[in-house]
């Protein structure tokens, strides 16, 4: 049997994608295998978010290369996408599959005849999406992808090149897999797009995220349903009301905020300004005071001074966040901020971003232990921490908590009392599962 291993890079949304993969090929005949080992046929699912990521890419491509010099490597990804040319010059590179192209990455991958280059222009073609939910190995939460592309442009991004115009999953569509889900024994769903507040535009009649999610409230029967990413300008009163009182909503926002200085925001093309981003974490935390929100950060963008960090340093203190994703920015040619002149120094932005992520681990500490002596509903993984080998699983407000149990509370939902732990858990005590309640 052929063998095939995958390598991925970049955001959930390529997690998913590579999710897909995995289950066509497999469905193709192919046996799964670790990348580090030797495979018939390597694919990487590329990122090129940052310059950094298109050399991790390559590089990827080379390390199978040396595993296997026979084998087939196919790259597809974001890179494959925007820079199908830089990856077709380097010698290691067998194919290129652009997104929304999983039958010719099967054809390749099965030896079939497909161009070297296989890539759709997704700005043109609307390309469709593949409508499914996938389960990372190892993980207990499906993943469901409702939205794909982008058409906001903001200054510094390559998704909408990389990943086309937005297009959605129809709703009717999105519950049948969440009924499938149900079946299947799913307990918690985690709904993502590459800019989920574009969902519905481009269907006909269009729909909105509110109405999407009114109907998931209403008919959705799995008891944890999370929201990915989401800009603060989509989150609405009507959503944040909807996640307070549904039931089956996790209180847990990730809000992008990119900079906390309104000069910058600007640069950026961001739809918003700080205060309305403080007005929308008040809102939140208003209706849901131990709701988790975090924010991905950028630090370090094109022109932004010293005082104008201190500002943006400022806000984010003052702001009661959960955990920060932090960027430091680099250069993404192909982006409009990639021509701007006054780009900050890179030690600069490395002292920056060294600040920031300290301030983010203060955080993360501050809002975990505020949960110590409470009890916290906790969904058990279906895999152990590695090394201390208890057993794991995140909190509706998406803290991770370790405790000793059964494997049989694997993919329960079960109460614990939490208390003090490390930096990245807190530790727990099983107090009630649905097995206990049986007994
Ligand atoms: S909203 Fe902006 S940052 Fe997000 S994917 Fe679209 S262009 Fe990129």
């Amino acid at each position: 049997m052929m063998r095939f291993a995958i390598a991925t890079l970049g955001c959930k949304v390529n997690q998913y994608d590579s999710a897909m993969i995995e289950a066509r090929l497999s469905q193709a005949g192919l046996a799964r295998c670790d990348f580090d080992q030797a495979a018939d046929v390597y694919v990487v699912n590329t990122c090129t978010v940052t310059d950094r990521a298109d050399a991790e890419s390559l590089r990827l491509a080379r390390r199978a290369r040396r595993l296997n010099p026979r084998a087939r490597i196919i790259m597809t990804g974001c890179l494959a996408q925007a820079s199908p040319e830089k990856l077709a010059a380097a010698s290691e590179v067998d194919q290129v599959v652009g997104l929304a192209r999983m039958d010719d990455l099967v054809r390749a991958a099965t030896q079939q005849d497909v161009p070297r280059v296989a890539v759709s222009n997704l700005r043109k073609t609307k390309a469709a999406i593949d409508a499914a939910a996938v389960v990372p190995s190892g993980q207990t939460r499906a993943f469901l992808k409702l939205q794909e592309g982008c058409d906001q442009f903001c200054t510094f991004c390559i998704v909408p090149f990389a990943r086309g115009t937005s297009r959605s999953v129809p709703p009717r569509q999105v519950l049948e897999i969440l009924d499938a889900l149900h079946h299947k024994g799913f307990k918690e769903v985690i709904l993502s797009g590459v800019h989920l507040g574009g969902y519905g535009k481009d269907l006909s009649p269009s729909v909105d995220l509110i109405n999407l999610l009114e109907m998931i409230a209403e008919r959705c029967p799995i008891a944890r349903v999370r929201l990915s990413s989401i800009d603060p300008e989509e989150l609405s009163d009507e959503i944040i009301d909807l996640v307070a009182e549904a039931g089956n909503f996790c209180p847990h926002f990730h809000l992008p905020l990119q900079s906390g200085d309104d000069g910058i925001l600007e640069r950026m093309r961001r739809r918003y300004q700080t205060d309305d981003y403080r007005r929308r974490v008040e809102r939140i935390l208003d209706r849901m005071p131990d709701a988790a929100i975090g924010t991905d950060l950028i630090v370090g963008f094109p022109g932004e001074t010293v005082e104008q960090f201190e500002r943006y340093f400022a806000f984010i203190e003052a702001l009661p966040l959960a955990y920060f994703h932090v960027f430091p920015y680099s250069v993404r040619s192909g982006t409009t901020a990639a021509k701007y002149g006054d780009q900050v120094a890179p030690a600069e932005i490395k002292r920056r971003a060294e600040r920031m992520r300290t301030l983010g681990e203060m955080r993360r500490g501050q809002f975990m232990r505020r949960f110590v002596g409470t009890k916290l509903k906790v969904l058990v993984e279906e895999t152990r921490e590695p090394g201390c080998q208890r057993l794991r699983g995140y909190s509706r407000n998406y803290i991770k908590v370790l405790f000793h149990g059964p494997d049989q509370l694997q993919n329960h939902e079960v109460e614990v009392e939490a208390a003090a732990g490390g930096a990245m858990a807190l530790d727990g005590t099983v107090v009630q599962s649905s097995l206990s309640a049986r007994t």
